[in-house]
C-alpha cells in the first residue's frame, strides 16, 4: 500500500508555498524537508541541465526515507543572452539565492535591448523519486518577456520581471492565485498530479481485488 505522503526536497518557502498550494487537491500529505526530521541534507547543484539537478536532489534526499521525494529546478532563459542565466538562474549575480542582485544584473544585461527583442522562458523541471525509487521526470515550460524594470512585489525571485506572455503585468503583479494556474511550476505539477492520482487508484485497486 503506497503510503499517502510526498517530501519536498527543497528548503526554498516560496517554492514549498507554491508547490503545497498547487497540490491541496491530492489526497496525500505534502511536507517539505524542514517540516519532517531528517537532519540537514546538503546537496550540491553542480548538474549542467535542470532535469541533473532536480534527480540529484531527489535522489540525495530518498536515501534517508521511505516515502514519495520530489525536487524542484528551474531556470530564466532568456533569448537575447543565449539562454543565460538558464541552469544558473540562482546565482548568475555570484552570489546563490541573492534575488535583488540578479534582478539588477539581468536589467543591466539586457539595457540596450528593445521590448520586442526581450523574450524568455521560464522552465521547471520536476524529479518524482517513488517509494520503489523509481524516478519520473517531468517539465514545465511558460514564454514570456523581461520587464525594462521590476514590476510589482509578490512572489519571488524573477517575478518582479517576467511578464508571461498573454499578459502586460509582471508574476509579481498578477499574484499566486495567477500564477499558481499558469508557471511553468503549475504546468510541470499538472502532470505530477496526474501521475499520483493514478498510482493511488491503480493501488487501491490492486488492494480491492486481493481482498
Ligand atoms: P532554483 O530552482 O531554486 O535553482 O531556482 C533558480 C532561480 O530561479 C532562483 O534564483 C529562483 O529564485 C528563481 N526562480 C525559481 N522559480 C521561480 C519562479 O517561479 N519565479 C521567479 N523566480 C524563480
Amino acid at each position: 500500500m503506497i503510503k499517502r505522503m510526498l517530501i519536498l526536497s527543497t528548503g526554498n518557502k516560496n517554492k514549498v508555498r507554491e508547490i503545497k498550494e498547487i497540490l491541496k487537491e491530492l489526497p496525500i500529505e505534502v511536507v517539505s524537508k524542514d517540516d519532517i526530521n531528517l537532519g540537514h541534507i546538503d546537496v550540491v547543484e553542480d548538474g549542467t541541465t535542470l532535469s541533473e539537478n532536480s534527480i540529484k536532489k531527489a535522489r540525495t534526499l530518498s536515501e534517508y526515507t521511505e516515502y514519495m521525494v520530489m525536487a524542484d529546478d528551474s531556470g530564466l532563459f532568456v533569448d537575447a543572452l543565449n539562454g543565460d542565466p538558464g541552469v544558473y538562474s540562482n546565482r548568475y549575480a555570484g552570489f546563490e539565492g541573492d534575488d535583488n542582485a540578479n534582478n539588477i544584473k539581468l536589467l543591466a544585461a539586457l539595457k540596450d535591448i528593445e521590448i520586442e527583442e526581450r523574450t524568455a522562458q521560464f522552465i521547471t523541471v520536476i524529479a518524482l523519486v517513488l517509494e520503489d525509487k523509481e524516478i519520473i521526470t517531468m517539465t514545465g515550460e511558460i514564454k514570456g518577456s523581461i520587464a525594462v524594470e521590476n514590476m510589482g512585489s509578490n512572489g519571488f525571485g524573477y517575478d518582479p520581471l517576467f511578464i508571461p506572455e498573454g499578459y502586460d503585468r509582471s508574476f509579481a503583479q498578477l499574484g499566486h492565485e495567477i500564477k499558481n494556474k499558469i508557471s511553468h511550476r503549475a504546468r510541470a505539477l499538472e502532470e505530477l498530479k496526474s501521475i499520483i492520482t493514478k498510482l493511488l487508484e491503480d493501488d487501491s485497486n490492486e488492494n480491492n481485488s486481493s481482498k
